[in-house]
């Protein structure tokens, strides 16, 4: 795990929407999670940028810095207990107890199930589900904390429609991780609302990102190009567009789940 010094240099113009805030975002080397980083800390937040990736962060880290936001890159993988336990020390050490957490760290991997690809479903559960459960429950207590000291906090996890709808064949191990996912926010929703915490569970489509090129199989290859041709990806700033206005509403204004996707899906 990498932090950066030099902080707190935040002098450029956001909309200060969400200004004060302290926001963690998984995933965020790349896709969906680096676009939210760039947003909210447009937007006035103090951006956590988390991924396994240290010197992708670190620089985009710098980058945001340099263009007068607040920002903190902190390498961590998801599906490591101790290094989130890490994480959260550096980070709220470093920027302070968080108030807003977006768990997006994601990874797919298509094939029938006859190819019994074990690792890529272990893969799978272990970063969608037991990480986004890892993550949720190692920040539980300093977003808590923030929740108690009448703070505004959120939660956001992001799914898929794979997980509520009919999704391609040869996703049934990534669609039902993501069929947990939103089955998770239900029950946080029901758990964390009522101490303050507000959860969004956000159902993407196709979205422009590097998700589809983790894939080794040259037929999945193939068939995630295809839904490209046949949709207009929706571009990861417009994921991240929907997160900031979720977050930026006030308090009482819940939006449990979100579909966001092409008008074509
Ligand atoms: P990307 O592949 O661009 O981003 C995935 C991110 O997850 C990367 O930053 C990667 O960083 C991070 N990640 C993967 N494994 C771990 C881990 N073990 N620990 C920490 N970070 C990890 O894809 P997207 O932006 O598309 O994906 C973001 C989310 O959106 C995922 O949950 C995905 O399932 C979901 N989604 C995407 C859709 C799409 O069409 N693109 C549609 C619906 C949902 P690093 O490798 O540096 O760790």
């Amino acid at each position: 795990m990498q932090t950066q010094p030099g902080l707190r240099s935040r002098t450029g113009a956001g909309t200060g929407d969400l200004g004060g805030r302290v926001a963690v975002i998984t995933g965020a080397s790349g896709g969906i999670g680096a676009a939210t980083a760039c947003r909210l800390a447009a937007e006035g937040a103090t951006v956590v940028l988390v991924a396994r990736r240290g010197e992708v962060i670190e620089e985009s880290a710098r980058a945001l810095r340099g263009a007068g936001r607040s920002a903190l890159a902190v390498t961590a993988d998801v599906t490591s207990a101790d290094g989130l336990a890490r994480a959260v020390d550096v980070i709220t050490e470093q920027a302070g107890a968080p108030d807003l957490l977006v768990n997006n760290a994601g990874v797919m991997y298509p094939g029938p199930l006859h190819e019994m690809r074990l690792d890529e479903w272990r893969r799978m559960l272990d970063v969608n589900v037991l990480g986004l459960l890892q993550t949720t429950g190692a920040f539980l207590r300093p977003l808590l904390a923030s929740a108690r000291a009448g703070r505004q906090v959120d939660v956001v996890n992001v799914s898929s429609i794979a997980g509520t709808r009919d999704f391609s064949p040869e996703y049934a191990v990534y669609n039902a991780s993501k069929a947990a996912v939103s089955a998770v926010s239900r029950s946080l929703r029901g758990e964390l609302g009522p101490q303050g915490i507000r959860v969004t569970d956000i159902q993407p489509g196709l979205v422009s990102t590097g998700l589809g090129e983790q894939t080794t199989r040259t037929e999945s290859r193939e068939s995630i190009a295809g839904l490209f041709e046949r949709h207009q990806a929706l571009e990861p700033d417009e994921l991240a567009d929907v997160i900031a206005y979720v977050v930026s509403r006030p308090p009482h204004v819940g939006m449990p789940q979100l579909v966001v996707a092409p008008v074509t899906q």
